[in-house]
């Protein structure tokens, strides 16, 4: 199932099906459409003298509750339906997140490592030069995505203050933090998932010291690792692309990353054992955490799953025919637009501090992070409950509550 797909059917649910909760069909017929949709073409003058045609898109989904906000994705598979589709996913997570802002998203139709360096930022730089009209930091508020870096944001945000004389660098977050970024943002999507866990588990039903799985060893992956093991929970099996590693007694995840930085890969961790990511996913566990890319649990293993509670850091890990399954056995899901809705909150703080010229710490920076993210999860729960529905429901109950009632 696309995307899209996904989203007009989670929409259909929010207006009808959501355990009674009925939001009016003209409300749920406008957030069928974004806003508005741009298509772009941007000429580049290659190394080589030739001159190639890009072709870049923006998506303004919902203003309602702030400025439109959203990464930009270079890829080659990368077209103007996946943009709209995710950036109507944004304007639910930031609702969700309970940050001021709307969602909006952007992409290039471009493999970006078959560009120099020289030809990225010619086409970034081109990418703000097409658009500038309509971004800004009340207007629309890019940051990173799929193969977009801090130094490409750092050319977007010099290239739109050239442009407009625009000093803020409100416009673009995500940027490296001797540019305007904000400290904390690196480990924000696993610190959030942690906050938003520690909220909700005891109303789930788990132990103060959890058995943990994660999939995924990458940036958010190798985070949530860390932050469960440092504050005391077992963890019992991680995997990356190549390899899923198994310790019953628990694995050290500082050494482990050491061992992974140094090694390249998990296997042969010491006293761990290689085990395959379909096994993984099947450990028996308290909470299992898909940290690494979308469409991972399917009708073809959900009834395999042996955790009590799965925390979605990454996108989209749980087909919908799996949440059928998983509801049915009772496994409670805490969804994406909230577990990993930290990433997009310390965004918002990078372009809050922007415009009041300030610079928080990173312990300042959590210390804001934490309620935010436990009041919004409370109030999920508390929808499920009413609504006599999931989690998931729960909270895109939560965000068209938040969307419907600034809209005008
Ligand atoms: P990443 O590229 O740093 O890490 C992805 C990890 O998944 C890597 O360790 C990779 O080896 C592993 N992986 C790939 N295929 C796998 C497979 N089949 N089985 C097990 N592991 C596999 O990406 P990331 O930034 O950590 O993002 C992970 C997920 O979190 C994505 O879904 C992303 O959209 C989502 N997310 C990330 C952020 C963020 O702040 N980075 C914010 C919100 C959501």
């Amino acid at each position: 199932m696309s995307q899209l797909d996904k989203v007009a059917r989670l929409s259909a649910q929010g207006g009808s099906a959501s355990g009674g909760k009925n939001f009016g069909d003209e409300f749920i017929m406008r957030l069928r459409q974004p806003d508005r949709d741009i298509r772009i073409s941007i000429p580049i003058k290659m190394d080589n003298g030739s001159i190639k045609i890009f072709e870049g898109y923006r998506v303004e989904y919902n203003n309602a509750l702030g400025p439109y906000k959203g990464g930009i994705r270079y890829h080659q598979d990368t077209e103007i339906n996946e943009v709209k589709a995710l950036a109507f996913w944004m304007t639910i997570k930031c609702a969700v997140a309970g940050i001021p802002m709307g969602g909006g998203k952007g992409g290039i139709t471009v493999n970006p490592k078959e560009l120099s360096k020289g030809e990225l930022e010619k086409l970034s730089r081109g990418f703000v030069q097409k658009l500038s009209d309509i971004l800004g930091p009340k207007k629309d508020v890019p940051a990173p995505d799929v193969n977009t870096t801090p130094e490409i944001m750092a050319w977007m945000a010099d290239e739109f203050e050239k442009i407009t004389g625009d000093k803020t660098r409100a416009t673009f977050t995500g940027k490296p933090i001797d540019k305007g970024g904000s400290e904390g943002r690196g480990t924000a999507t696993a610190q959030g998932g942690f906050y938003v866990f520690e909220a909700l588990r005891k109303e789930l039903g788990l132990p103060e010291k959890c058995e943990v799985v994660v999939q995924g060893f990458g940036n958010v992956g190798s985070y949530a690792a860390l932050i469960w093991h440092k504050a005391g929970h077992k963890i019992l099996a991680v995997s990356d692309s190549k390899n899923g590693i198994y310790d019953a007694n628990g694995l050290d995840i500082p050494k482990l990353m050491e061992y992974k930085k140094n090694t390249g890969s998990l296997s042969g961790f010491p006293s761990s054992k290689n085990i395959s990511n379909g096994e993984l996913l099947e450990i028996k566990c308290d909470l299992l955490i898909p940290a690494a890319f979308e469409n991972q649990i399917t009708d073809q293993n959900a009834a395999k799953i042996q955790a009590k509670v799965i925390l979605e850091l990454a996108n989209g890990p749980i087909t919908p025919e799996a949440d059928e399954i998983l509801f049915k056995k009772s496994i409670p899901i805490i969804p994406d637009i909230l577990a990993n809705s930290g990433g997009v909150t310390v965004s918002y703080f990078e372009w809050d501090q922007n415009l009041k010229g300030e610079h928080w710490s990173e312990k300042e920076v959590f210390e804001k992070l934490e309620p935010m993210l436990r009041d919004s999860a409370q109030k999920i729960v508390k929808n499920a409950k009413e609504s006599k529905t999931d989690l998931r429901r729960g909270a895109f109950i939560l965000a068209l509550e938040r969307i419907k009632e600034e809209m005008v």
